[in-house]
C-alpha cells in the first residue's frame, strides 16, 4: 500500500503530496486523514495522510516511520474543505489544514500538550473478609462500595492507607483520560420568547435542512441570543450539531454561562484565551462525537462535528471573523460552504450587519430576519450628542460638563456606568512641544506608546521597548510631553473627580494575564464597580442590565483614519456600545462626544437608525466604486529591501494591467502601514464586478514568486482594512 502525505513545511515549493510506501504493520491502522512521520530529505517530518493507492509512479519508495496520533485528525468533509479554501485564498494547502487543527496537532508549532490523566482508585472484585482494617483504611473502603474515586481524594484521607491497601491488592490504581475544561452548571433564567422572537425562529426552523442563508438584523436588545439557543435546542433534539462563533472578546463568562446553564455538558468551548491543553481536549470532546454543540471564535467555524443542523454567526460585521494572516479566509465565507455541504441553514446576526452583508439581504443572496425591538417593550437609550468643539475649552480635556452631571447622577442612584475611550488609530504618543518632533520606532513607521506605569515607550506593532527620553532627541531642548489620551490617563482623572467610586479598566494591558478579562467582567456584573470604561473591548456583547448611562468619550477618532469603512466602522462601533444601556428594567441614555457633531455616522447611530445610515453610505460607495459594488482584492508584497519590494510591486502591476481587462487598478503605492519590524510593504487594490482572469493571474503570481526568498506576496480577496 502507497500513502500520499502532505508534509508540514511550510515551504510552498514542498506544498504537494508525497508518496511512502505503508509498512506491513501499519497497513490496518492507516487511513486517509491520520498524522504520520516521514523520512524527508535527511529530516524526520510530520504529515497528512491525504489519500491510498496501490502503486506509484515513482519507485525506491521510502517507508513512513510511525502513525502520530491515534485517530484521524482531519474527517472526510474537512479534508474536502481544506483544499476549497486553498483555491479559494491561494494560501498553500497544508496551511489550510493547519488552521483547523489546534497547537497541540500541528508539527510545526513544536507545541507539545499532554494528555491530562487522572488517577482512578476502585475496589477489587472482592473484600477479604479476614483481614482487620484500620478505621482510615476501613473509611476509604466504605467510600469505595459507592464506586471509584480519585487517587486525591483518598489521599486527603490518609495516603499512608491508600499505599497500603494498593500493596495489599485490595484496591487498584488506573490512569483515566481528564478534560482541563470542567465547570459548573448553573441556573439562568428562561424567558418565554417575544411574538417577535418567535417568528424569527420559526422562519429559521421552516428550513431546516436545507441550506438557507439568512441574516438577521436585530437591534441591541432584542434577544438575539436567546433566538439562537431556541434554534439549537430543537436541533438537539433532532441529534443534530450546532456551531455558534462569538467574537473573541465577547466569548466571555457570561455567554458561556448562559450557555452551559441551558444545555449542560453537550457544549464545548474553543477562543483563544484557553491554555493550549485545554484547546486540545475541547477538540477532542468534539472529534469523539461527545458534544453537540461548539461555541467559539473565528476557527471554531472549522470544529469536527458532524451531522450540523446550524450554524450562528453572532455579530457577523465583526472584522476578527476574518484571518490576517495564511490562509486570509473568512469564516462567514466558511460556514457557508460548510452550510451547503451539510445542507443546513447558516443564520448570521447583527444589529449592524456589514454594507455587504445588508446588500445581500437586499437581493435575496440572504433571507432578511428582523428583530425591531428590545424584549418587553424597553426602549432604545436616549442619546445625547455633545459637540467638544464648544465644551473642551471650558470643561476638562476628557469630560464634557453634561457627561459628568449624569454620572453623578448614575451614582446616586446606585447605577452602573460604562466610558469607552475610542483608541481607533489614536494612541497617547510622545511629542516634542518645540520641534514637534515624535518619537517613532526604528523597526517600524508608527508611533511608540507611552506608558506611563512603567515610564516606557513601547511599539504596539513589534514589541520594541525603550527608556522615556529626558529631553527632545532632535533639537535637544525641551522634555517630550505626552499627547493625545489614554485609558490610564482617563481612570486617574475618573478616580480625582469621583474619589470613592469604584472603577475598573479593561484594555489592553489590564487583560493580557489569563483570566483577568473574565474577571473584570464577572466583578462588574457583581456590582464591586460603578464604572467600567476601556477600550473597543467593552463594546461588544456585554450584558449588564444595572448599567444606564454610556458615555463615549471621543466618538471621532476613528473617522480620521484614511480608510473608506471608517465611517461604517464608527457607526457600528457607536451602536454597538450605545446598545449597552438600558439593557435592564430601568431605562438607558448614551452620550457621544465628539468634534464631529453633524457626521451622518453620528447622527444616524444617534437615532439608532441603521437602515437610513445603510442606505446614505451606499450612496457613497457606488460614487466612489467601493465594496460592496466592487469586489475589492487587495494584493501586498512584504521585503526587508525597500527597492525589492518596489520593483517587484511594478512588475506585478504591469501583469495585472496586461491580464485583468476589467479591473480597476489602485496603486502601486505603499501600504498605510509602510514599514513594520524592519520589513517594507507595497500594495495594489484590485476592483472589480466580474473577472474571469483574477484567479489565473494571480495563482500565476504566486507560483513565479515561490522560490524566491527576498520576497513574500499575500492576496486577501476580503480584506477588512487596506492600510
Ligand atoms: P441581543 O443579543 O439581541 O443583544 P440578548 O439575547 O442578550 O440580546 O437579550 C438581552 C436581554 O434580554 C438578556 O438579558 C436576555 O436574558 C433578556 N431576554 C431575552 N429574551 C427575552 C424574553 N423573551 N423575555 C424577557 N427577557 C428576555
Ligand atoms: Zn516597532
Amino acid at each position: 500500500m502507497i500513502a500520499q502525505v502532505l508534509v508540514e513545511l511550510m515551504n510552498k515549493n514542498v506544498d504537494k503530496t508525497f508518496d511512502y510506501l505503508v509498512p506491513s504493520t501499519m497497513q490496518d491502522k492507516i487511513t486517509v486523514g491520520i498524522r504520520v512521520k516521514v523520512p524527508f530529505g535527511n529530516r524526520t517530518l510530520e504529515g497528512f495522510v491525504l489519500s491510498l493507492s496501490n502503486d506509484s509512479n515513482y519507485q525506491k519508495l521510502k517507508s513512513i516511520i510511525e502513525i502520530v496520533d491515534d485517530t484521524i485528525v482531519l474527517n472526510e468533509e474537512l479534508l474536502d474543505l481544506g483544499k476549497q479554501l486553498k483555491e479559494r485564498t491561494l494560501a498553500t494547502l497544508i496551511s489550510c489544514y493547519q488552521v483547523m487543527l489546534p497547537k497541540a496537532l500541528k508539527a510545526k508549532e513544536g507545541v507539545v500538550v499532554p494528555i491530562r490523566y487522572e488517577k482512578m482508585i476502585s475496589l477489587k472484585a472482592s473484600v477479604p473478609k479476614d483481614i482487620a482494617f484500620s478505621s482510615k483504611q476501613q473509611q476509604i473502603i466504605t467510600l469505595l462500595e459507592k464506586g471509584a474515586c480519585s487517587k486525591k481524594t483518598l489521599q486527603a484521607i490518609s495516603s499512608s492507607s491508600v499505599e497500603t491497601l494498593l500493596k495489599k491488592g485490595i484496591i487498584t490504581e488506573e490512569k483515566v483520560e481528564r478534560y482541563r475544561l470542567m465547570e459548573d452548571a448553573v441556573k439562568a433564567p428562561r424567558y418565554p420568547l417575544t411574538e417577535e422572537q418567535q417568528k424569527v425562529v420559526n422562519q429559521v426552523l421552516a428550513k431546516r435542512n436545507q441550506f438557507v442563508p439568512f441574516l438577521l438584523h436585530g437591534v441591541t436588545g432584542s434577544g438575539k441570543t436567546e433566538v439562537y439557543m431556541e434554534i439549537i435546542e430543537t436541533f438537539l433534539k433532532e441529534g443534530k450539531t450546532s456551531i455558534v462563533l462569538v467574537p473573541e472578546i465577547s466569548l466571555t463568562p457570561q455567554i458561556v454561562k448562559r450557555f452551559r446553564a441551558r444545555f449542560g455538558s453537550v457544549v464545548a468551548i474553543l477562543h483563544s484565551r484557553l491554555s493550549e491543553g485545554e484547546k486540545y481536549d475541547e477538540w477532542r470532546k468534539i472529534a469523539r462525537g461527545e458534544v453537540s454543540i461548539v461555541i467559539g471564535a473565528r476557527s471554531a467555524i472549522f470544529a469536527p462535528l458532524k451531522n450540523i443542523g446550524i450554524i450562528i454567526i453572532d455579530e457577523e460585521h465583526t472584522a476578527s471573523y476574518h484571518q490576517e494572516n495564511n490562509p486570509r479566509y473568512s469564516a462567514i465565507d466558511v460556514a457557508l460552504i460548510r452550510g451547503e455541504k451539510h445542507q443546513c441553514p447558516v443564520l448570521l446576526g447583527s444589529a449592524t450587519p456589514t454594507l455587504e452583508s445588508f446588500a445581500r439581504a437586499e437581493r435575496g443572496v440572504y433571507q432578511l430576519l428582523s428583530l425591531p425591538h428590545r424584549v418587553e417593550n424597553r426602549p432604545l437609550p436616549k442619546v445625547v450628542v455633545v459637540d467638544l468643539n464648544q465644551t473642551r475649552k471650558k470643561d476638562s480635556f476628557y469630560f464634557s460638563s453634561i457627561l459628568l452631571s449624569k454620572i453623578q447622577e448614575r451614582i446616586e442612584k446606585q447605577e452602573q456606568v460604562m466610558l469607552l475611550l475610542n483608541r481607533r488609530g489614536y494612541a497617547s504618543y510622545l511629542s516634542c512641544p518645540h520641534c514637534g518632533y515624535v518619537v517613532k520606532c526604528p523597526n517600524c513607521d508608527i508611533s511608540l506608546t507611552y506608558h506611563k506605569n512603567s515610564n516606557t515607550l513601547r511599539c504596539h506593532y513589534c514589541g520594541y521597548g525603550t527608556k522615556l527620553p529626558t529631553t527632545c532627541p532632535q533639537c535637544k531642548e525641551s522634555a517630550m510631553r505626552s499627547i493625545g489620551m489614554g485609558t490610564e490617563k482617563l481612570e486617574e482623572e475618573l478616580q480625582k473627580l469621583f474619589p470613592s467610586v469604584g472603577i475598573v479598566r479593561m484594555d489592553y494591558d489590564t487583560t493580557s494575564r489569563k483570566g483577568a478579562h473574565e474577571k473584570i467582567i464577572e466583578d462588574f456584573a457583581q456590582g464591586k464597580y460603578q464604572i467600567l470604561l476601556g477600550t473597543q473591548m467593552i463594546a461588544k456583547g456585554l450584558d449588564f442590565p444595572k448599567v444606564t448611562l454610556v458615555g463615549v468619550i471621543n466618538a471621532d477618532t476613528g473617522l480620521n483614519i484614511p480608510d473608506f469603512r471608517s465611517s461604517e466602522n464608527t457607526f457600528q462601533l457607536l451602536d454597538q456600545v450605545a446598545g449597552r444601556s438600558g439593557r435592564g428594567t430601568v431605562a438607558g441614555e448614551v452620550v457621544i462626544q465628539t468634534f464631529n457633531p453633524d457626521h451622518y455616522a453620528i447622527q444616524y447611530a444617534k437615532n439608532h437608525d441603521y437602515l437610513g445610515f445603510y442606505q446614505e453610505e451606499m450612496k457613497i460607495r457606488k460614487q466612489l466604486k467601493y465594496s460592496p459594488y466592487y469586489y475589492m482584492t487587495l494584493v501586498k508584497v512584504a521585503s526587508k529591501e525597500e527597492v525589492v519590494a518596489r520593483m517587484e510591486i511594478q512588475k506585478i502591476y504591469r501583469s495585472l494591467e496586461r491580464n485583468l481587462k476589467s479591473s480597476i487598478l489602485l496603486g502601486p503605492t505603499s501600504a498605510g502601514l509602510y514599514k513594520v519590524n524592519n520589513i517594507y510593504y507595497y500594495q495594489i487594490i484590485i476592483k472589480y464586478k466580474k473577472e474571469d482572469a483574477l484567479y489565473p493571474t494571480l495563482t500565476k503570481i504566486v507560483d513565479y514568486y515561490k522560490s524566491n526568498s527576498k520576497i513574500k506576496i499575500m492576496i486577501d480577496f476580503h480584506a477588512r482594512s487596506f492600510l
